[in-house]
């Protein structure tokens, strides 16, 4: 009797580097078949265990260059001298299919989205605690020990950001925070305004049609026993 969007939902999830933001969505990408991560593009060197065009599109800074010239980006930001963006094209075609899209990215660039796309869900993920996120960075082993601390410094004004945020979720465990991502998730699903049309087909339909329409009840001939 509804009719949703046809149109899929775009998902901003941010939160400082290291607490957990693509283990996380990893997670609920597993229990979403309409649901696709956006592949971003970086001028970083892949670390070790990362693999081109699943973990990101590695590029040099001059072809990054020539991207932002030629409009290519739906949001792009730097992070620790490194360039970072989201590819337009594919997000819009997957949302044009209607497939829910989510982008893993830093808060300047969902800053951006925020501009743009007044529909996005914006998500925040926080650590338990600092203690926690500086553990994480740390254990990680993929970066030298300036870049960590780079990257705890920039969580500090990161989390200050957070009330421009929709949600937050605290990592604590992967499964708790992924149940909590998917309720946001099917939450927002079922909001009125994702509802593109509202239709009555059968008797019993329209009989509710006339009991919530006062107008259409007054002259209705339909009696109704209370
Ligand atoms: P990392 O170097 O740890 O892979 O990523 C550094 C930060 O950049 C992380 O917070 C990550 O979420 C963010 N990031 C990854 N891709 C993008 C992107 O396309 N745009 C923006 N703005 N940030 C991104």
């Amino acid at each position: 009797m509804i009719k949703t969007k046809k149109k899929g939902l775009l998902i901003v999830l941010s939160g400082p580097s290291g607490v957990g933001k693509d283990t996380v969505s990893d997670a609920v990408l597993k229990e979403n078949p309409n649901l696709w991560k956006s592949i971003s593009m970086t001028t970083r060197s892949p670390r070790e265990n990362e693999v081109e065009g699943k973990d990101y599109y590695f590029v040099s800074e001059e072809e990054f260059q020539k991207r932002i010239q030629e409009d290519k980006f739906l949001e792009y930001a730097t992070f620790n001298h490194h360039f970072y963006g989201t590819p337009k094209d594919k997000v819009a075609e997957k949302l044009n299919e209607g497939k829910d899209v989510i982008l893993v990215i830093e808060i300047q660039g969902a800053l951006q989205i925020k501009e743009r796309i007044k529909q996005a869900l914006f998500i925040f993920l926080l650590p338990p605690s600092m203690d926690v996120l500086k553990k994480r960075l740390t254990k990680r082993n993929t970066d030298s020990a300036y870049a960590i601390d780079e990257r705890f410094k920039t969580a500090y004004q990161e989390i200050n950001e957070l009330p421009k945020y929709h949600y937050v979720i605290v990592n604590d465990t992967v499964e708790a925070a992924s149940k909590k991502l998917n309720a946001i998730l099917i939450s927002e699903r079922c909001r009125v305004d994702r509802i593109e049309e509202l239709y009555l087909d059968t008797i019993e339909e329209k009989v509710h049609e006339k009991l919530v329409d006062n107008k259409k009840l007054e002259n209705s001939e339909i009696k109704i026993d209370l």
